[in-house]
């Protein structure tokens, strides 16, 4: 494989024409769209006239004249058919944490007699560290956490199981669960089935409706390039939405907020599950990042998507300076999602190194280096000149440059 073999898959990419919808600085190699998506173009203007013309020329006739109002809903309404799910199921609010706590509360309520909240040892942190608030705030009692290694997932399907909790896309390695398979076994065990989109959303085909999963939450910042801190999304199934009400009560998920009645009365459907006053400003800029996935197949992105981690996998094992790291996505494209893993022992440093000559990926603890793929706007020439930087740091061994191992608060 040649950069001109690599140029001409570039040429050929039914997705090509897409990067132009994004606002990339001008010789970056950005990776990391995986925990930061990059900014679509149009999003900063829409930003610009948002705040000039709505909040500064119509003030708060705009919850009304602009349907600020509508923005959760509306914009779920633009997720949902990435992930799969009809209509009435979606709304944008608060950040993923906030929205399992709600969920995993109404999943136990759903669930009499069954307290266990089942889920993955190596899950994202957050959502275990939510799991183990609730269960410290309803006591060991009402609620109790099990976290298992994956390959015991199967036997921890107790008849106490309330809900199984899960990611789909593993943050660290990038392997991913069979989501079909995993929610028929739960639910032939009485279990409800709690699935994090964070990792998947956006970078390949999800089924929700069609794999009859009962609840999903997602973020709007990683693959749907909402802006950072972009709010997530819940999605629950409409054979649910009635049977109980959400912990945060809050005045936007009450029946009529504006009756300013002293009783909470939950609203109908998908729009109890909100709590609090949508952060509108960025509401803006996660529902104009979404039109960049108009008239987008997501079967493409996936296929591009294995094609870019492929890439990547055969130039890293070519190239006998790069020896030293340990793959440890999946080898088959096929069970890895838009990531791929290596560790390393100086992975930190060579991350850092990395990011001084323009080239972005990132770094988890311990000694994770995660280089993520964003077919919409990653090209074939990317991975190749992440490559070949990648291997001139490692031989030269300039990340052992002291100024490398500085940590920052964020990694
Ligand atoms: C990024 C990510 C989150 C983020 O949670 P927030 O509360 O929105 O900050 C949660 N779960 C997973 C699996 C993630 O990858």
């Amino acid at each position: 494989m040649s950069l001109n073999d690599v140029r001409e898959l570039d040429r050929r990419d039914p997705l090509r024409l897409k990067r132009a919808d994004f606002a990339l600085p001008p010789g970056t190699i950005y990776l990391d769209g995986n925990s930061l998506g990059a900014l679509p173009a149009n999003v900063a203007t829409r930003l610009v006239e948002v705040a000039q013309t709505q909040w500064g020329g119509d003030l708060i006739t705009s919850w009304n004249k602009h349907n600020w109002i509508d923005m959760p809903v509306q914009i779920g309404e633009k997720i949902a058919p990435l992930i799969g799910a009809a209509p009435g199921q979606v709304v944008v609010c608060d950040t993923i944490s906030v929205n399992l706590f709600k969920l995993l509360t109404f999943a136990l309520a759903l669930q009499p007699g069954r307290t266990t909240i089942l889920s993955q040892a190596d899950n994202f942190p957050t959502d275990l560290y939510i799991a183990q608030g609730l269960e410290q705030t309803l006591t060991s009692s009402r609620c109790k956490l099990v976290s298992v290694a994956e390959s015991d997932l199967t036997d921890g399907l107790t008849d106490e199981v309330a809900v199984l909790l899960l990611t789909h896309v593993n943050f660290r390695s990038g392997a991913f669960h069979d989501m079909q398979k995993l929610t028929d076994l739960a639910h032939r065990k009485g279990v409800l089935v709690l699935w994090d989109l964070a990792h998947s959303a956006g970078a390949m085909p999800i089924h929700l409706d069609a794999c009859h999963v009962d609840f999903a939450v997602g973020c709007g910042y990683k693959y749907l390039n909402g802006g950072p801190g972009a709010p997530a999304f819940v999605y629950v199934a409409t054979r649910h939405q009635n049977a109980a009400v959400q912990p945060l009560t809050g005045w936007m998920g009450h029946a009529d907020p504006f009756a300013f009645d002293s009783a909470y009365l939950p609203a109908p459907g998908i729009l109890k599950f909100l709590c609090g006053t949508p952060s509108v400003l960025a509401m803006c800029a996660l529902d104009e990042a979404l039109n960049v996935f108009n008239a987008v197949d997501l079967q493409q992105v996936r296929k591009k998507s294995e094609a870019l981690g492929d890439l990547c996998r055969t130039l890293f094992a070519t190239r006998v300076d790069l020896a030293e790291f340990q793959l440890v996505s999946p080898i088959e494209a096929h069970n890895r999602a838009s990531q791929i893993a290596y560790t390393h022992p100086h992975a930190y440093q060579i991350c850092q190194a990395l990011i001084t000559e323009n080239t972005i990926t990132d770094f988890r603890a311990p000694d994770i280096l995660r280089i993520g793929f964003t077919p919409l706007y990653t090209r074939y020439e990317d991975v190749w000149m992440f490559v070949e930087q990648i291997t001139r740091i490692v031989s030269t061994r300039v990340y052992l440059d002291p100024k490398y191992s500085i940590r920052a608060k964020v990694t």
